[in-house]
């Protein structure tokens, strides 16, 4: 069986899709791996207000579908399942899915992005969906006149929280220290908030009740003191940064120390061929318009890479 591609695309959020649209209209029938998030971050928004073209805002996940569609009906092929080894040593590179199958191509891009970091306490996996979050804006509006807490010290912590304040009775800001890496304006929003109490140099210890089935609340702990204590909590936010998506290529791409690849100029990265798109990269901007942009990009050089090489 000749599985041969000329490009892959690793992630199906803005990123991945753009680079499907572009890199189909080059007629190089690219073939997506969609991941384990299908859809990328937007699948999991709910309004879109600042994506250029669309004044009143459109669904996160209406908008990922349009962009498939639109890679489609160019050609685009797009499979369920997740890369899980790479072997970039030698060209055509090699790809390994969960269930084993191995595919080969000519060029890569990796638009698998960015999931969320967990505090990776023993009941807080079990409780996800059930209370435990990790995103404000897909199940905020659960939490009505609810007791709300919410993890974290910087940018997306104060999002979050003062986002919730639209929904929760209280807001409860739990960071491990007393200070911040949000931004100023953004931490003198959060602390302007009157719905909104900060809980500093404290940390979670455990998430009740799994007995129950869902959050009822948490034990706190206060690092200074060594105090602990309880507290009623309905919806609890995780805030606390993003892991990149690089585990399987590790030890053959350039990544910083905490996973991003780290880009050699424009699209590319340390390997020939291989090419990043969006939050994989970024954690500065991490914007679903950035991440088109991103994919495009990487679209255009995987295009003038094959076309230098003759295919
Ligand atoms: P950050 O890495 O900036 O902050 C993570 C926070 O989580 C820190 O306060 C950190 O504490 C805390 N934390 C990390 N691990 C743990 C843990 N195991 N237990 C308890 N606390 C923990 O991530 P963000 O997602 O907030 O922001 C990422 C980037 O995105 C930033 O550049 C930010 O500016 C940007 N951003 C911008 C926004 C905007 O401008 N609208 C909105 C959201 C994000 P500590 O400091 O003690 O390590």
């Amino acid at each position: 069986m000749n599985n041969l591609q000329n490009v892959v695309i690793l992630g199906s959020g803005c990123a991945g899709n753009t680079a499907a649209i572009y890199t189909a209209r080059a007629n190089l029938q690219p073939l997506v791996y969609e991941g384990h998030e299908a859809g990328g971050q937007l699948s999991i928004t709910t309004e879109v207000e600042n994506f250029p073209g669309f004044p009143e805002g459109i669904h996160g996940p209406v908008l990922i579908d349009h962009m498939k569609k639109q890679a489609q009906r160019f050609g685009a092929e797009y499979r369920h399942g997740r890369v899980v080894k790479a072997d970039l040593s030698k060209r055509p590179f090699t790809l390994e899915l969960e269930d084993g199958e191995q595919i080969q191509t000519r060029t890569l891009i990796i638009a698998t992005g960015a999931s969320a970091r967990w505090l990776n306490l023993p009941n807080e996996q079990k409780l996800i969906g059930y209370g435990v979050s990790s995103c404000a804006t897909c199940d905020g509006f659960f939490y009505r006149d609810k007791q709300i807490m919410v993890i974290g010290g910087g940018d997306s912590a104060m999002e979050e929280a003062n986002f919730l304040t639209r929904f929760g009775k209280q807001v409860a800001l739990v960071h491990r220290s007393d200070n911040f890496r949000a931004s100023k304006i953004m931490l003198e929003r959060a602390r302007n908030n009157p719905k909104i109490e900060f809980i500093t140099n404290t940390v979670v210890e455990d998430i009740y009740d799994v007995s129950k089935g869902f959050v009822t609340g948490v034990k706190l702990k206060n690092v200074k003191t060594g105090e602990t204590w309880d507290r009623d909590v309905d919806g609890f936010f995780v805030a606390i940064g993003h892991i990149p998506n690089t585990q399987p290529f590790v030890g053959q791409l350039d990544l910083d120390p905490d996973g991003y690849i780290i880009s050699h100029g424009g699209a590319r990265t340390n390997i020939q061929g291989v090419f990043h798109a969006g939050d994989v990269q970024d954690r500065t901007y991490r914007q679903a318009i950035t991440a088109s942009g991103a994919g495009c990009m990487a679209a255009i050089e995987a295009e003038r890479f094959l076309e230098a090489e003759g295919h």
